[in-house]
């Protein structure tokens, strides 16, 4: 399928910092692809790379297994959605859409049809003539991704486009960017520090840090299996702990991760059966989350191990501040690291 993009040890360095540091990354074409991580972990100098709107300092960039690395932005068959939108203030929606068209040299009245049959397929034919700062931030939003699909690219990049909207409209317009990316088959590569919003929208999910890919995979692997404690920190749900001799088996040295969600809490008394491991500890904070609790205890090592417990398990006697509870695990739920993968 084209829209395929390869990234061969592409580096980025500025002033000798790697900011992104060797990175191999295959996205096949059609896929909705989420760059994951924290400020400053390179997602929007790869995303640039990508886009062609920032050297590569070495390493290549294939886009349909054409080498594109020393192509201009114009060349590469991409298109970029801005974090802020950039979309222009003076150009009312139409211009701002059809402006693509109009720096490739097409004429006004063929623009102009290109920018209508646009607007029409982001559900804005109506707000051609009215100016950016006339229309609300999904509305801008919507105008931005005409913008960048005018040119009918391959591979659409989209740096944090969600982050500008209410948490509200942010679900709405996340189902309309998948929407608009299955029914048009493109390849978006679409930059974000929110693990939810990368696991809700991506088939693939690229989980960076420090310059370098951690992880890569579909979520749910992601979630099942956090290769790295930098992974299983980030993305959430899973606790992180040290073993020691007098409370975890040592086996899982030096470290390994267990899902909140995976945990039992019980009596003292009580031993579930198939559950290999029991831990006593003293429940510090109960916060009700509507579908779960979120229960955080202490070890007596002073390790935190936090566990969500589904609404209709709560039980109010035994889940209650400064408890001394049994917490169980089956054998299946402990997730080791990759000890080859290194955490920095
Ligand atoms: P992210 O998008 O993941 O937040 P960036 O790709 O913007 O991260 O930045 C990665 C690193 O590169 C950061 O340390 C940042 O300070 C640095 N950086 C980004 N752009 C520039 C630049 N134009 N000049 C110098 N350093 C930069
Ligand atoms: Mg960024």
């Amino acid at each position: 399928m084209a829209g395929s993009v390869e990234l061969i040890q592409t580096t980025k360095l500025y002033d000798g910092h790697r900011a992104v540091d060797g990175i191999n990354l295959k996205v096949p074409g059609g896929s909705y692809c989420c760059l994951l991580g924290p400020s400053g972990c390179g997602k929007s100098t790869t995303l640039r790379m990508i886009a062609g709107h920032e050297a590569v300092s070495d390493g290549d960039i294939l886009l349909d297994n054409r080498n594109v690395t020393l192509l201009s932005p114009r060349q590469r068959g991409t298109a970029m959605m801005f974090q802020n939108y950039a979309l222009f203030p003076h150009l009312s929606c139409r211009d701002n859409v059809a402006y693509g068209l109009k720096i490739a040299g097409q004429g006004k009245a063929e623009r102009y049809r290109a920018a209508d049959d646009m607007l029409d397929l982001v559900t804005m034919s109506g707000f051609a003539d009215k100016l950016p700062g006339q229309l609300s931030g999904g509305q801008q939003q919507r105008i931005a991704l005409a913008r960048a699909l005018i040119c009918r690219p391959e591979v659409v990049l989209l740096d944090e486009p969600l982050s500008a909207l209410d948490p509200f409209l942010r679900v709405r317009m996340r189902k309309e960017l998948k929407s608009l990316q299955r029914q048009l088959g493109l390849t978006f590569i679409h930059v974000t520090h929110s693990q939810e919003e990368a696991f809700a929208l991506a088939d693939l999910a690229i989980v960076m840090s420090d310059g370098r890919i951690e992880q890569s995979g579909h979520p749910r692997d992601i979630f099942e299996a956090p290769r790295t404690e930098f992974v299983a920190n980030f993305i959430g749900g899973h606790n992180v702990l040290q073993p020691n001799s007098t409370l975890l088996p040592t086996d899982l040295h030096p470290s390994f991760s267990i899902r909140a969600d995976q945990l039992t809490i019980e009596p003292l008394d009580v031993t579930p059966p198939n559950t290999i491991t029991r831990l006593e500890a003293t429940i510090v904070d109960v916060e009700f989350q509507a579908q779960f609790f979120y229960v955080e205890t202490r070890l007596d090592d002073g390790q935190t191990v936090m566990c969500y417990l589904p609404e209709n398990r709560m039980d109010d006697a035994l889940v209650c501040h400064g408890q001394r509870v049994a917490l169980h695990w089956e054998k299946s739920a402990i997730n080791l690291f990759d000890t080859r993968a290194t955490t920095r």
